[in-house]
């Protein structure tokens, strides 16, 4: 198979799930100069074709290309790394090993991997938090769409203009090289990391100059007895660095709303400590919520309320987060993940297969702010497209498509992941990317996390 150009294709399956409407035996997608130009029954669609290329996939599903609503590509090499559970303890060890460890190239590297398992992975679009320039060069390189949020920090009020300048400079520096397919946002930390004056500037210059903005929210029980009480082991660390913290006796949800934040209809990054009152606040506010309850899990964080989310009219996608909290980026696993959960717990919405397919696919567009163009196969969207292969004996017999792909799919079985025309993976091939050039690199990368191993 040909790779690595916009072409104009016919792409045959058993099955096409749009998400939009409902599944189609036997089906066909034509993609023009990188959009969908058709969708329907291969029969007719082969009649009228006017592709130069024709793919046809057998016993396969293909779906809307996935949709990563948060992930950490530049921290893809620390996969295994820390397996500790205490959250804290957690954020301050990959803090000090981001920084004092690993260097610009070994960051390129990790985010180059993190790109290359996603393409493999049938990710077509990244919602990438990142805190240098290596990951918009891992994107760009790779060929995927994303919205990259640059990262800010800065929990010490007196320092908030300090921040918010070496923010634009970075800004700046990305825009100059940011690809067509990568649009830059901006990712103030946590509400731990990051102080009220800090988050009331970045508010400011999102709606002033319409960037994107993505922040982790709501995340953990150290989180909200940090802005509730100033107390626990966020509140204590800052104090040691004598920086004053006091109590807000509110949810971050709360706090973020009368912050400004929420009118920039941030995307919010986990969200499982939510009450009725904040979910209402959220979807008022036009907020979208990156469930990723793979992460939640690992690190003992909870369940997020998805059913209630969904309720309250919010926008919702999946997220892998970092590899580094979750191990695999593989949003197919996430979604059966996050529907297993659903039914596992007391929530009274639990969904069909149907809902989740469309959580990892239309769901995350719109929670990006990129459903015009992206997330079903409807005429006239980008042709960023995935599929499934439905022949091996974990899917056999094939009764219903949709539970068929939530529940016996993983990112192993993707076998083909196209963004706008350009075919990035064939199920075997890379186009863009060559995997064994990481080998050296990772090895070394390994060598310095784990000097005794
Ligand atoms: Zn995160």
């Amino acid at each position: 198979m040909l790779l690595g150009m916009s072409e104009n294709l016919l792409i045959t399956a058993d099955w096409v799930l749009p998400v939009s409407s409902a599944a189609l035996r036997d089906g066909a997608v034509e993609v023009r100069d990188g959009r969908i130009h058709s969708v329907g029954p291969a029969a007719e669609l082969l009649g009228e074709s006017e592709a130069e290329r024709r793919i046809d996939l057998g016993a396969a599903a293909l779906l809307p290309g996935l949709v990563n609503t948060h992930a950490h590509l530049e921290l893809t090499a620390l996969r295994g790394f820390l397996e500790e559970p205490d959250f804290f303890g957690w954020i301050r060890r990959l803090t000090e090993t981001k920084y004092e460890t690993l260097d610009e190239e070994d960051l390129l590297c990790s985010a180059r991997l993190g790109v290359l398992e996603a393409v493999r992975a049938g990710v077509t679009t990244i919602g990438d938090i990142a805190d240098a320039g290596a990951s918009l060069s891992a994107l760009s390189e790779g060929g995927l769409r994303a919205v990259l949020y640059q990262e800010v920090f800065g929990p010490d009020p007196a320092q908030a203009e300090e921040s918010l300048l070496g923010l634009l400079d970075k800004l700046e520096s990305h825009q100059a090289a940011a690809a067509e397919r990568v649009t830059i946002g901006i990712s103030p930390h946590a509400p731990y990391t990051v102080s009220g004056r800090l988050f009331k500037l970045l508010a400011e210059l999102a709606l002033k100059e319409g960037y994107p903005v993505s922040v982790h929210a709501a995340e953990s029980a150290a989180e909200g007895e940090f802005v509730r009480m100033a107390q626990g082991p966020f509140a204590e660390y800052l104090r040691s660095r004598d920086i004053a913290v006091e109590p807000l006796g509110v949810s971050t949800i709360t706090y973020f709303d009368e912050l400004g934040l929420l009118a920039t209809a941030p995307l919010l990054a986990h969200c499982i400590d939510c009450s009725a009152d904040d979910l209402r606040r959220i979807a008022a506010s036009g907020s979208s919520i990156a469930h990723c309850p793979k992460s939640n899990a690992k690190l003992a964080h909870g369940v997020a309320p998805l059913g209630a989310m969904l309720e309250a009219g919010v926008r919702v996608g999946l997220g892998s987060d970092g590899v580094v909290c979750n191990n695999t980026c593989d949003l197919l696993e996430e979604a059966r993940f996050a529907a297993l959960l659903q039914r596992a717990g007391s929530e009274s919405v639990c969904g069909e297969a149907g809902d989740f397919l469309r959580l990892m696919t239309l769901g995350g567009a719109e929670a990006l702010g990129l459903a015009d163009s992206i997330g079903s196969l409807d005429a006239g969207k980008l042709a960023d497209l995935c599929a499934v292969d439905l022949a091996a004996p974990h899917f056999q017999p094939v009764i219903d498509v949709e539970a068929a792909v939530l529940y016996s799919a993983s990112a192993r079985d993707i076998v083909l992941t196209v963004v706008e025309g350009e075919v990035l993976y064939d199920g075997k091939a890379m186009a863009r990317m060559d995997p064994d050039g990481l080998k050296e690199p990772l090895a070394a990368i390994r060598d310095k996390l784990n000097p005794a191993g």
